[in-house]
């Protein structure tokens, strides 16, 4: 199959003044639109791959199409964990986060901390273990917890284009921004799915 770049769930301009729109207009039309046309190419010849979800490629496959699917997965993963509205953790979800990190402030600065402590390219994730248990895991380039037993709640994206148009090399500007357009209905969604 041929995979398609899902449009944004909210305008490019939505997430100002946090993320702007000449950000969303990079990231996601030439990054993420980026990483679907070479996994297109990259699988065109290749059977095997063409009756697999996105998902699927992801936890089979290694190498440039690993990368490139992951990639992929990881920005629609992203771009729907954010949001211009106003949300908060339902109460199941605050009641996780509260159990695991005392309160739902020390969660997003323990976050936080693991996102600037990233050295290089990668993903900060919020995953859940079979039993709800919530951790943090960092994860560099491509790489994603979709592989592993865990189930990923949300995500911040610090490649550096994820920012610098807005803050440049200020990851921990971006940090405070990103905390302003969480969609905590997604990630109790998720948490509760
Ligand atoms: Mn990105």
């Amino acid at each position: 199959m041929i995979h398609k770049l899902p449009e944004l769930p909210y305008a490019y301009d939505a997430l100002e003044p946090y993320i702007s729109k000449s950000t969303l207009e990079f990231h996601h039309d030439k990054h993420h639109a980026g990483y679907i046309k070479k996994l297109n190419d990259l699988i065109k010849n290749k059977e095997s791959y063409q009756n697999m979800t996105l998902l699927e490629i992801v936890r089979n496959s290694e190498n440039s199409i690993f990368n490139n699917a992951t990639q992929a997965y990881n920005h629609n993963f992203y771009f729907n964990s954010l949001t211009p509205n106003k949300t908060k953790p339902s109460p199941a979800l605050l009641a996780a986060i509260n159990h695991q990190f005392d309160s739902l402030e020390n969660f997003k600065a323990t976050f936080t901390q693991a996102a600037l402590g990233l050295f290089g390219a990668g993903w900060t994730w919020l995953v859940m273990d079979y039993k709800k248990n919530l951790m943090l895991e960092n994860r560099s380039n491509a790489q994603t917890p979709v592989v592993g037993e865990n189930t990923p709640l949300l995500v911040c994206d610090v490649w550096e284009h994820a920012y610098y148009l807005d803050t440049q090399n200020d990851r921990a500007a971006y940090l405070e921004n990103f905390w302003h357009v969480v969609d905590w209905e997604a990630v109790s969604k998720r948490y509760e799915g």
